[in-house]
C-alpha cells in the first residue's frame, strides 16, 4: 500500500489527457493531434523535423501539439546518438507515443466469475483481480455488478501510473457491436439483449468496446502474441466448447451478428455426437474435453451421448488423459488421433475458405499440445487444398488468458491511432472543458 510521495503527485493528474473518441464534432487542434499521434504510431519514433514531413504541419504548430502531448503524457522524448562516426553523431532527439503509460480498464465476465484488469496499449498486464459474479438471473442486477468491479478497477489506474483512454467488456456470448449490446450468453441465464456498453461508459465516464470475449482472444494473439506478423489468421481455442476468431489485415471479421469466427458449431460429421446447440456432429461436440476423457475410459454410447459439452467442466479427467497418452497408453493415444482428425476436417475447410497464414491455437489445445497437434499437421492435408494446407502455419497461443485483455488494448489502440481522417481523434474529454 506504501507509495512514495513522488509517484502520489505524479499520478494526480485530474483526468485522462485523451479517450477514445467515437465520432462527433472534432476541431482543428484534435485533428492535428490525431495526425501527429498516428504518424508516431504508424511509422514510429520520429525527430521533430521527420515529423513535420509526414504530417505537413508547419514546425511551430506541430511544435506546440508535441508540447501538449509531452506534457499530457501521451508522448515522450528520448535522446538518440546515431551510431555513424563511431557512436560520436550529434545526440537527436526522438519523439515517441508513451504506451506504457497509456491503458484500458478491463473486464471479462461469465456466469462465475468476473475478471477485471488495467492494461497498458504496450501489452502489458498491470492489475488484475478475480471478483465472484452475482448469483442472479436478472441482467440488470448482474450488469451494476459488473459495472461497480469495473468503477473500482478504473480508480486504481492512478495507482499504476496509468491514464486511461477507455474500457472493454468481453462477453461470453454473441454481441451487437454497433449497439454495444450482449445479445445472448447461453451459459449465463437471463443475459439477453443487455446495454453493456451503455452502462460502463456510464459508469466509468471513459468510450467503452464490447466484443465476444473469444474475438478478443484472436486480437489479442495477432497484435502481441503467436501472431505477430501476420495478417490473415484463425484463432481456435478450446475450453469445453471450442470458439475462435478470424483476424483479416488487423480486423475481426464480424459477420452479421458478430458471430463469425464460431468455428465450434461447423459439422465434421452428419452423424456424430450430440452439441449443446442442438445439432449434431459439431466440431465441440467431438472434441469436448470431457467426452474425450469419457471415451478414453470406455464410456457406453448411451453415457457418451449424455454429455452435453456446455457448461460443464473437464475437471482432471482430460489431463488424466493427456498424462495417460504421454506414458504410452494406445487407448488415450488413439482418441487423440480420433479427435486430431476431426479438428482436421473442420480446420481443412476453414483453410480452403479463408486462406490464412497462420492458425493459432489456444486454451486447452496448448496443454494438449503435440499429442493433438500431431494428428491435425499430418491429416489437415487431407481435408483442404493441399497447396493451402501446406502454406499455413499452426502455432500455439502464446498469451494464455490475457489475451482476452490485449484484445481490447489492441482495438483501442489502432482506433485511437487511426489517422484521422479514417477513425479517432485524441482530445480531451469533455468534462475537463
Ligand atoms: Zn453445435
Amino acid at each position: 500500500m506504501a507509495k512514495t510521495s513522488g509517484t502520489k503527485n505524479a499520478s494526480a493528474k485530474p483526468s485522462a489527457p485523451m479517450w477514445l473518441h467515437n465520432g462527433g464534432t472534432r476541431s482543428k487542434r484534435a485533428y492535428n493531434r490525431s495526425l501527429v499521434c498516428a504518424a508516431l504510431f504508424h511509422e514510429g519514433p520520429r525527430s521533430r523535423i521527420d515529423l513535420q514531413q509526414a504530417t505537413g504541419l508547419p514546425l511551430s504548430r506541430l511544435s506546440d501539439i508535441c508540447g501538449d502531448l509531452l506534457s499530457d503524457g501521451v508522448i515522450r522524448e528520448s535522446m538518440v546518438t546515431p551510431a555513424v562516426g563511431g557512436g560520436r553523431g550529434r545526440p537527436r532527439s526522438l519523439l515517441e507515443l508513451d504506451l506504457r503509460r497509456l491503458g484500458v480498464a478491463c473486464v471479462h465476465y461469465d456466469q462465475d466469475q468476473v475478471t477485471t484488469s488495467l492494461v497498458d496499449l504496450a501489452g502489458a498486464v498491470h492489475w488484475k483481480r478475480r471478483w465472484n459474479a452475482p448469483d442472479t438471473d436478472d441482467a440488470a442486477n448482474r450488469l451494476r455488478t459488473i459495472a461497480r468491479y469495473l468503477k473500482q478497477t478504473v480508480s486504481v489506474a492512478p495507482e499504476v501510473g496509468m491514464n486511461l483512454v477507455g474500457v472493454g467488456a468481453a462477453d461470453p456470448g454473441t454481441v451487437d457491436i454497433a449497439t454495444g449490446r450482449a445479445i445472448r450468453a447461453v451459459n449465463v441465464p437471463g443475459w439477453s439483449n443487455v446495454p453493456v456498453v451503455e452502462n460502463l461508459s456510464r459508469a466509468t465516464r471513459l468510450a467503452a468496446l464490447i466484443e465476444r470475449s473469444d474475438g478478443w482472444q484472436a486480437l489479442g494473439e495477432v497484435a502481441y502474441g503467436a501472431g505477430r506478423g501476420s495478417q490473415h489468421v484463425l484463432f481456435v481455442t478450446l475450453l469445453e466448447g471450442i470458439g475462435g476468431g478470424i483476424v483479416e489485415g488487423g480486423n475481426l471479421l464480424a459477420g452479421r451478428d458478430g458471430s463469425a469466427g464460431e468455428i465450434g458449431h461447423t459439422r465434421v460429421s452428419h452423424d456424430g455426437p450430440k452439441c449443446g446447440c442442438g445439432g449434431r456432429g459439431c466440431l465441440e461436440a467431438h472434441l469436448a474435453p470431457s467426452r474425450l476423457a469419457a471415451l478414453w475410459r470406455g464410456a457406453s454410447p448411451a453415457e457418451l451421448d449424455a454429455i452435453a459439452p456446455r457448461g460443464e467442466t473437464a475437471g482432471d479427467d482430460f489431463t488424466q488423459m493427456l498424462a495417460a497418452a504421454q506414458r504410452g497408453d494406445a487407448r488415450a493415444q488413439q482418441v487423440l488421433a480420433d479427435a486430431g482428425r476431426a479438428l482436421a476436417v473442420a480446420l481443412g475447410n476453414a483453410v480452403s475458405l479463408l486462406n490464412p497464414e497462420r492458425i493459432i491455437l489456444g486454451g486447452r489445445f496448448v496443454e494438449a499440445g503435440e499429442l493433438l497437434v500431431g494428428p491435425l499437421r499430418a491429416s489437415l492435408p487431407d481435408f483442404a487444398l493441399p497447396e493451402l494446407a501446406a502454406n499455413v502455419d499452426i502455432r500455439m497461443a502464446e498469451l494464455g488468458d490475457d489475451s482476452t485483455f490485449l484484445g481490447i488494448a489492441a482495438r483501442v489502440r489502432s482506433r485511437l491511432f487511426a489517422y484521422p481522417s479514417m477513425g479517432g481523434t485524441v482530445e480531451h474529454p469533455p468534462r475537463s472543458r
